[in-house]
């Protein structure tokens, strides 16, 4: 709209990332969008767009002005005038919006003005939008851990099941109860446990790959998701993070202080590519399910970790048990 208003053929949209002007998202008619972060990428456009982005009012430049010999120009041809519009959330800047004149009339002063109006409005746009995501993230985030909530890890974790079911590909999961955790709670209180689930929560974080998803599934129970592993990968891997676990972290302090350990069960799952999907319950025991794949497929690694997590506390605790081994 603001386009058709202006006569400007050319132009783009710019969001800036939380922590400043870098842009984050690009849109651009008439540019290639990788010519656009070209351009915002040299400090001349980045200082000129840090500063009218400090300016409540959008600002028009002629071709001699300072600053615009560093503006690339579209691929349709040369530029005589651009008119760059910020978009702010009170003195915070949103992003911008740059259009392109042809001539050295273009962008009247009443044109100016009523961008600068649209300009709040797609500021409030923007700045709703934002504050939607955050909120979605919000629900799906733990406060104390900053892990993914349950709702969180569960929608996360369907997606990547989905995923490898289409794909046939391997993929586990392994449920983290630490031991006696109660104990820790009664002896040194309710904050000494809290801060022991926040470092076990960033210790399991470290000791995974990128790519796995890690949540807290409840209390002071953690699970975790390996896609593309097998349970041997993620018990060798849950394995390393227990006797770690155990040398960094104690509960309370002094003589009668002991080493926090957990106990984890594994079980893993492999779709058999185009079949229905099977869960494996311990190397070469898998068994073929009849049903379909929307069969809640996570449901049923949780409960087949849940139960090697039951042995493993029954064998003693302070150990990594896979299913059906
Ligand atoms: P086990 O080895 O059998 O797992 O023993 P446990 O004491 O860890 O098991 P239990 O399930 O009886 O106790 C879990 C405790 O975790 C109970 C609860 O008070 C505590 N807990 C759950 N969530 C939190 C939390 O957010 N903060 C703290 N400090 N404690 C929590
Ligand atoms: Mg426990
Ligand atoms: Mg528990």
């Amino acid at each position: 709209a603001l386009a058709v208003l202006t006569r400007a053929s050319t132009g783009y949209f710019i969001l800036f990332c939380r922590e400043g002007v870098e842009p984050g998202t690009i849109v651009a008619r008439g540019y290639e969008p990788s010519r656009v972060r070209r351009e915002t990428d040299q400090p001349e456009t980045r200082t000129l767009f840090e500063k009218i982005c400090r300016e409540p009012q959008p600002r028009a430049l002629d071709a001699g002005d300072r600053g615009f010999p560093a503006l690339l120009e579209p691929d349709s041809g040369p530029v005589r005038r651009v008119l760059v519009v910020p978009l702010r959330d009170g003195d915070r800047p949103l992003g911008l919006l740059k259009l392109d004149g042809a001539s050295d009339e273009a962008f009247s002063p009443t044109q100016v003005r009523i961008v600068g109006l649209l300009s709040d409005l797609l500021s409030m746009a923007v700045k709703n939008a934002r504050l939607h995501r955050d909120l979605a993230r919000a629900a799906e985030t733990d406060p104390l851990t900053g892990l993914f909530n349950r709702a969180g890890f569960v929608r996360q974790g369907k997606a990547r099941l989905a995923r490898a079911a289409e794909r046939g590909d391997l993929l586990s999961l392994a449920l983290v109860d630490l031991d006696h955790f109660k104990k820790v709670n009664d002896t040194w209180g309710h904050g000494e446990g809290d801060r022991i689930l926040k470092e076990t929560a960033r210790l399991l974080t470290s000791s995974v790959r990128e790519e796995d998803l890690v949540g807290r599934w409840g209390g002071e129970e953690i699970v975790v998701l390996f896609p593309n592993r097998s349970s041997a990968h993620a018990s060798k891997t849950l394995d390393q993070a227990r006797k770690d676990l155990g040398a960094a972290l104690v509960a309370g302090q002094g003589k009668d202080s002991w080493p926090i350990t957990f106990s984890a069960g594994v079980a893993s799952f492999r779709s058999q590519g185009g079949a229905p999907a099977s869960l494996s319950v311990g190397p070469g025991v898998g068994h073929v399910r009849t049903e379909s794949r929307s069969l809640d497929l996570l449901d049923e690694l949780v409960q087949a970790a849940d139960k090697a997590l039951y042995k493993a506390k029954e064998e003693g605790r302070n150990r990594v048990l896979v299913a059906g081994e």
